[in-house]
């Protein structure tokens, strides 16, 4: 590093404070530049204290006109103050002889604070106040004050300072960032340098609308986004071409896997058949395959995985296939072990739930090499976990999975330099420039066809009044044959909640329906207990199935045609679609009853896109279109880095252009995106070993 971006060139940086700017990642003045406010307050001017409300963050100037030491349930200083517009009241709890000998009748007095409501008018608690007889404008900033990401023993003032004078050697030239943004992109988009960008973000001027910086929707903030959002992509590239510098073993499909499709009573879909040529052409390479594969609840991904881990299997090595929970664990095993008798193939199976002899066996098996195929939940990925020649790792709907934990995946099977295979399956659809920016590492295959003779699930929305007529619905379907889902949905409670209105439910249902075999399921059964009802639901043994939201991914039983939804209004149309996609997996026309309480104007329009269509991708866009920057992608760590103010929705439309210039950097310049990489990483790219 270079003597000028050194910290300690800083007045008050020395070995303790450097300690506590490395916890917030700072090591050098550009990152400290780079380490952006939070929000602004503004104390550029005093508000007239007539004018104030509730929750405003505020300076106000006035004069005491009374103060007095008040004696209730604590003892406390209540001092009241105007300004010929109106008056405040200041409550301190704390506070010494001195200052309440100070803050006399008559004394002019700035505060800064939160205004809260009290039962006699308007309040600040322990502001942060100057005294003075004559307090002019002119001690007053010109510019907002940021409000930055602090640590223990680094506070607001001392952040301020420091950056104050990074800060102004920025100003003075005394210190030069390196514009790392072509010129001809700075030009064609008309965005401010990068200097002009960051003094402006560390100093805003008054006369900006706050909400503006907030949400950094002024201009001088698309420097910075741009920025970030290509060092993030960067980052995912340098990943992706990381890996590709490792070996993994060469597998090639081959008899196993002509015998399995010919033991299957379809023919895979032509969808199916690319997706599985593209992932055998990667395996047959010798470098890791980082591959995700996304397609609709029901387009059949279950094969493809088990495809693929015939392929290691062909070739003498083991594959894992992981499912996030442990009901769609359990399914899958149940598929896979019946599948793979006809091959004579050994699957073990490995939850956190097993008792100690069957997980040692299982185990066991996995490291002495018997067990061709395992499955199961993230107990796969225990440290006492050992596989004795791992090829393939496939991961089942995990689409909430960051970089962070693919990677940790990895790394679970590596073999010296030697790494596994690695596929993920996802059936959040995900438009496509949001997921060519937040998978960047990976390449993406898109099963984009539903197997023949699907009938779309009829879906109606219908008031929680009409229950007694679903009820009598539900009865009707059940005499018929059919196995019906009543899916049980409370988010924003706790689990507990969410089960106990499961159980009410059912017991209702019971009551209500005394033929009807009816059976439940929740988060806090047993695995066993878990896995026998949904045993006995696939086995048609149960003609009712209450649910909560865990059976939400993967589960699949064909003769199920009927699904009621409670809450309806409350979930996510992404949430929706998967659930609704555990109906309508066979040939009988199937239908999804939305049951919901309340409709707002937006949740009428929400639930009517479901009505309307069943395609996973529409869904997520008219989603997004209706709820602006929403959930779609479960989190912002999505990266190597966490966002600071980028926004992969907000920015989205930035994202296309963002790819082009990323490549061309990585082709010609490669220096420049290093640089890039590690001014948005900090430290986390420093010791990032991957
Ligand atoms: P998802 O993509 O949601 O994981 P699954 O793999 O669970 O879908 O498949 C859904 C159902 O479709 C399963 O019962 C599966 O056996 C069946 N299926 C898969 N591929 C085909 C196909 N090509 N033709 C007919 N049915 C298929
Ligand atoms: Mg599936």
């Amino acid at each position: 590093m270079t003597e000028e971006n050194a910290l300690v060139s800083l007045r008050g940086v020395g070995p303790r404070m450097l300690e506590r700017l490395a916890k917030l990642n700072i090591f050098s003045l550009t990152d400290l530049l780079f380490h952006l406010p939070l929000r602004y307050q503004d104390r550029t001017r005093a508000r007239p204290l007539g004018s104030l409300r509730p929750g405003e963050e505020v300076l106000v100037e006035g004069r005491v006109d009374l103060s007095e030491i008040k004696f209730g349930r604590r003892r406390m200083l209540l001092c009241r103050i105007s300004d010929g517009t109106g008056s405040l009241l200041l409550r301190f709890f704390h506070f010494s002889n001195q200052q309440k000998a100070q803050l006399a009748p008559g004394v002019s007095i700035r505060c800064f604070s939160e205004v809260r409501r009290s039962p006699s008018g308007l309040e600040m608690v322990h502001p942060e106040y100057q005294l003075g007889a004559e307090l002019s404008g002119q001690d007053r900033p010109d510019s907002l004050t940021p409000v930055y990401p602090v640590t223990e023993g680094l506070h607001q003032i001392g952040m301020r300072k420091l950056m104050a004078q990074a800060v102004e050697r920025l100003q003075q030239n005394t210190f030069e960032l390196a514009e790392l943004l072509p010129a001809d992109l700075l030009d064609k988009k008309q965005m401010p340098s990068l200097r002009e960008a960051l003094l402006f973000i560390h100093q805003p001027p008054a006369d900006i609308e706050s909400g503006e910086l907030q949400d950094a929707r002024h201009p001088v903030y698309q420097h910075l986004i741009f920025e970030e959002l290509l060092a993030h992509y960067l980052s995912l590239r340098q990943l992706r071409h990381r890996m590709h510098a490792h070996t993994a073993p060469v597998l090639k499909s081959g008899a196993y896997a002509q015998q399995f499709i010919e033991s299957l009573p379809f023919t895979l879909t032509g969808a199916q058949q690319r997706v599985y040529q593209e992932i055998q052409n990667d395996m047959q390479q010798a470098c890791p395959m980082q591959r995700l594969v996304q397609g609709d609840v029901g387009s059949g991904k279950t094969v493809i995985a088990v495809l693929a881990a015939l392929a290691a299997v062909e070739q003498g090595y083991q594959a894992v296939i992981m499912a996030p929970t442990e009901i769609l664990a359990e399914q899958h095993f149940k598929n896979i072990e019946t599948w793979m008798k006809a091959l004579d193939i050994r699957v073990t199976w490995l939850s956190g739930k097993l008792k100690a002899s069957q997980r040692r066996e299982a185990l066991a098996a996995l490291a002495e090499g018997q067990c061709r195929i395992a499955v199961g939940t993230h107990a796969l990925f225990q440290t006492d976990v050992e596989f004795s020649r791992l090829g393939l790792v496939v991961v089942d709907e995990q689409h909430r999975f960051g970089v962070h934990q693919r990677l940790a995946l990895r790394e679970k099977g590596r073999q010296g330099n030697r790494y596994p295979h690695q596929l993920i399956m996802t059936a959040t659809p995900i438009p496509r420039t949001l997921s060519m920016a937040a998978y960047a590492d990976l390449d993406i295959s898109v099963i984009d066809e539903l197997p023949p003779g699907r009938k779309p699930v009829e879906t109606v929305v219908v008031p929680e009044s009409r229950r007694d007529e679903i009820v009598q619905r539900v009865h009707r379907a059940c005499q018929e044959g059919r196995q019906v889902y009543w899916v049980c949905t409370l988010i924003e409670e706790s689990e507990a909640l969410q089960c106990q209105a499961a159980e009410d439910t059912a017991e209702k249902l019971a009551a209500a329906l005394v033929d009807v075999k009816i059976a439940l399921v929740h988060g806090r059964m047993k695995p066993a207990e878990k896995e026998a009802v949904m045993q006995a639901f696939k086995q048609g043994e149960i003609d009712l199935l209450v649910a909560t939201t865990v059976i939400e991914v993967g589960v699949d039983v064909l003769n199920a045609s009927l699904m009621i939804i409670e809450n309806a209004e409350r979930l996510g149309l992404a949430q929706l679609h998967q659930l609704r996609g555990r109906v309508g997996r066979g040939d009988q026309a199937s239908a999804c009853v939305l049951m919901y309480k309340k409709l707002s104007q937006l949740a009428r329009e929400r639930l009517s896109v479901m009505r309307e269509t069943s395609d996973g991708f529409e869904i997520a866009r008219r989603d997004l279109a209706l709820r602006g920057p929403g959930e779609i992608l479960g989190t912002k760590q999505t990266g190597l880095l966490q966002l600071k103010i980028a926004d992969l929705q907000r920015d989205q439309l930035l994202l296309e252009e963002v790819a082009m210039v990323a490549d061309k950097l990585l082709e010609n310049d490669r220096a420049c995106a290093e640089a890039l990489i590690a001014r948005w990483t900090g430290a986390a790219s420093r010791f990032a070993d991957v």
